[in-house]
């Protein structure tokens, strides 16, 4: 028997229609902001993800998907969207007409190396929205206020917003270097990973998984100590946003993010003040780093399972309907000409319809009226066909009907 890969799942039935449902709602919000869906292609050049989400970042050093392809092509399958958002912008030269920001939002699946466990998958999906060509903290605050109206929506109130900033880049060096020179005395203290990052990208002993309960983190100084004016001020201000906008948050110095390419604002969503649905930020250098010129983006990926699971954790109701709306049944084979054309005319018109399609007893076919929940439930027998009639029942009320069958679907708006 062949297997399904670790860390992948198959999605079927009532799930299915879960995220189905979710889906539609952040279709939804997403249309209210004005924000274009895009799917980007599953398997891009490597060298994208290298350079945007950054050698020194567990995603790229350790979790992804590179292979050769047939012409010996570096390949990677998709970690994250930014990246190959950031290239189609670029590839189709969106910053030669900026008048107005470019909005998108994308729900697509995700590749990691991971070791699989409880919400975190190999093959796993992303909802997530970017915006270019807006360097104002009103643009950080819609992106936010989307995410988060976003989880609202779907019924997750107890959710509040981590917010830090990584300032511009004086602040920003200026921090390093502040960090590099408190951490030096205890680099050997650190684990194998944060030593590396000590050279190459001290921010993110920040938000070390093995360290983080260190005690030297936690004296450790704060981004807020080393903003510049500008930055402080346009962390004010979107702090004032945010307050206005009645958003809940909280200022977390240590929230740097695990991607090399964020500057400014950085956030998470989290629910009951600790799990991390998702998070983004801003990420001013990125389309130029990627070969572009200098366009300032923010965005936010939200962790779609994680979301679901939660959503099934509080037990929000998401409504599933599997009930149809007719079975056709036949009393023998000679309806099944007169079923088939008949459930094709209700489909048409908009009606869930099943009939049997195994040639089996009215008996069996009764069974299956109840087992899919029909509403209704329409005999065929050739006597009553002879006189264009058929016999319709409510499958609740046990009422029934002779009526003519050119009546059907009169019958069936009036009683559905
Ligand atoms: P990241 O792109 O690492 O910032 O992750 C954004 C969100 O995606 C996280 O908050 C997670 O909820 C989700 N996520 C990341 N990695 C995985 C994974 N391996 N499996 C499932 N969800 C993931």
């Amino acid at each position: 028997m062949i297997l399904k890969q670790k860390g992948t799942y198959d999605i079927f039935g009532d799930e299915a229609k879960k995220r189905q449902y979710i889906n539609e709602i952040l279709d939804a919000i997403c249309q209210k902001y004005n924000y274009s869906k895009i799917e980007t292609p599953v398997f891009e050049s490597s060298e994208l993800f290298h350079r945007s989400v950054g050698e020194t970042t567990d995603m790229v050093q350790k979790e992804t998907y590179d292979f050769k392809d047939r012409g010996d092509r570096n390949l990677t399958l998709r970690p994250e969207g930014t990246a190959s958002i950031v290239r189609w912008f670029i590839e189709n030269k969106l910053y030669g007409n900026l008048s107005d920001p470019v909005k998108v939002y994308y729900n697509m699946k995700m590749y990691r190396y991971e070791r699989p466990q409880s919400g975190r998958n190999r093959e796993f999906s992303q909802w997530g929205i970017e915006l270019f060509g807006s360097d104002s903290e009103l643009a950080d605050a819609e992106i936010i206020s989307l995410s988060y109206n976003a989880y609202r929506l779907m019924g997750l109130d107890n959710i509040c917003v981590k917010l830090n900033t990584l300032g511009d880049t004086e602040s920003r060096e200026n921090y390093k270097k502040a960090l590099k020179d408190y951490l030096k005395p205890y680099i050997n203290e650190l684990c194998e990973d944060c030593q590396e990052r000590f050279e190459k990208n001290p921010l993110r002993i920040l938000d070390c998984k093995v360290d983080c309960d260190n005690d030297i983190l936690k004296n450790i100084p704060k981004i807020s100590d080393f903003l510049n004016e500008t930055s402080l001020t346009r962390f004010n201000k979107l702090k004032e946003l945010l307050d206005l906008m009645d958003i809940k948050y909280i200022v977390d110095d240590k929230l740097v993010r695990g991607l090399d390419y964020y500057t400014h604002m950085v956030y998470e969503i989290v629910l009951d003040d600790s799990y991390a649905l998702g998070g983004g930020g801003r990420y001013n250098n990125l389309v130029e780093s990627l070969g572009g010129p200098s366009v300032p983006a923010v965005g936010f990926a939200m962790g779609y399972d994680r979301t679901m699971a939660m959503l099934e954790d509080k037990n929000i109701n998401i409504p599933i309907n599997n009930d149809i709306d007719v079975y056709l049944l036949s009393v023998s084979s000679d309806e099944k000409e007169t079923s088939a054309y008949l459930a094709q005319n209700l489909r048409l018109n908009g009606f869930i319809v099943e009939t049997d399609l195994l040639d089996r007893s009215l008996k069996s076919q009764f069974k299956s009226v109840d087992r899919f929940n029909s509403k209704f439930l329409i005999v065929l027998n050739d006597d009553d066909l002879a006189k264009n009639e058929v016999v319709i029942k409510d499958n609740k009320t046990k009422e029934e009907e002779k009526i003519n069958i050119n009546d059907i679907i009169d019958y069936l708006d009036m009683h559905i």
